[in-house]
């Protein structure tokens, strides 16, 4: 098995290894050197990023990876080729094919720094946009946050955390010096995510991108923070402008701009009050009846500490209701499922 996990690692580092001297050595490289630098990027960036590219065509890497002797099935089980339909293969066809071709790739690193999975974009505006490496055993997606390495590597002991949606958002904030920044993989966030990145620092914001899919994510992400808010932990959420992301908008406004704007973020308690008064009228008795079946098994997801107390308080002010009658509620009323 982890033999295998070895082999398995060794191909995904000549995989990026090879798309790298590609970005630098391949005809089609102009093409894509044009769209890294049209997107903000320097060389100096894209190296730190280890960002490569996969050519066009159906079996570059696979002819080079075979040259290197690794096995098909090796190349396959990571996720970097994909077997041909058994019908079209008497056609004198490989038995297999690239699934990255005429692609910007971006490894994706585990925090030793081992390159376990690609996200590819295409250089223009054709579908899918990006494709992603699949699940193997070596990459788990939903346990894995893009740019954490590279992260940790610009600071051993970073302040805080920020969240994006993108490859490009991680990488152009790091473009304009901000190295704090971490991507879910194309899954919502999730507490093992959060464990992760507040054992390195005590505070972790949120930034999503200024469009309904971005601001569906942050409510689902805060749902997911909620049993790790240990006390001493921070979590904040910057909404940006409709249709910013976190890459146009630090284009935009510089670091200073995007810096200031992540200082001024709100806490999860403001964000959490306000989504849950929306459409919430606190002064009728239905609607404080409302806000007590919406709020109270979600606050019985906290960890029992002083912040579940501050929440509970501030659920007793909004409703002007006592303590007590919260405190009963609370004993009474399941928690949400996490
Ligand atoms: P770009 O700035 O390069 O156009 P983006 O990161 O702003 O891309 P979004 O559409 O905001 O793209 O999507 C956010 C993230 O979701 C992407 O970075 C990628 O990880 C993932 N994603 C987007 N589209 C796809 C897709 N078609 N298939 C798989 N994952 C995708
Ligand atoms: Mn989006
Ligand atoms: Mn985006
Ligand atoms: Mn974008």
């Amino acid at each position: 098995r982890s033999s295998e996990n070895n082999e398995l690692l060794s191909s995904l580092e000549q995989a990026n290894v090879y798309f790298q001297q590609q970005l630098r050595q391949h005809p089609a490289r102009n093409k894509a050197v044009a769209y890294l630098k049209s997107r903000g990027l320097t060389g100096e960036v894209a190296k730190r990023f280890a960002i490569g590219l996969a050519p066009p065509g159906w079996d570059n890497l696979l002819k080079h990876l075979d040259e290197y002797k690794i096995k098909r099935p090796i190349q396959e089980k990571a996720g970097l080729i994909i077997a041909r339909d058994p019908e079209r293969q008497q056609e004198r066809q490989d038995t297999h094919y690239d699934r990255f071709r005429d692609r910007i790739m971006f490894p994706i690193r585990d925090s030793r720094g081992r390159v376990i999975a690609f996200g590819g974009r295409v250089l223009g505006d054709d579908k899918p946009k990006y494709l992603n490496s699949p699940e193997t055993p070596v990459y788990h997606k939903s346990r894995e946050l893009y740019g954490l390495y590279e992260a940790r590597k610009a600071a051993r002991k970073p302040e805080r955390f920020v969240i994006v949606e993108g490859y490009m958002d991680v990488v152009a904030l790091a473009q304009h010096g901000i190295n704090f920044a971490v991507a879910t993989l194309g899954t919502a966030s999730n507490t093992s995510h959060l464990e992760k990145l507040f054992r390195l620092a005590p505070e972790v914001i949120f930034c999503f991108d200024g469009d309904n899919a971005g601001r569906t994510a942050a409510w689902r992400a805060l749902q997911a923070s909620l049993p790790a808010m240990e006390d001493g932990r921070q979590i904040r959420f910057l909404f940006l402008p409709e249709g910013e992301d976190p890459d146009t908008l630090v284009r935009k406004e510089g670091a200073d701009g995007f810096l200031a704007r992540l200082n001024r973020s709100g806490s999860l308690s403001n964000y959490f009050f306000e989504h849950m008064q929306q459409d919430i009228d606190a002064t009728t008795m239905d609607g404080k009846a409302r806000l007590f079946s919406q709020c109270i098994p979600l606050i019985k997801l906290l960890p029992r500490g002083l912040f579940q107390q501050l929440m509970l308080d501030q659920l007793a002010q909004i409703t002007g209701s006592q303590r007590d009658t919260i405190d009963r509620l609370l004993q009474q009323t399941p928690a949400a499922a996490p």
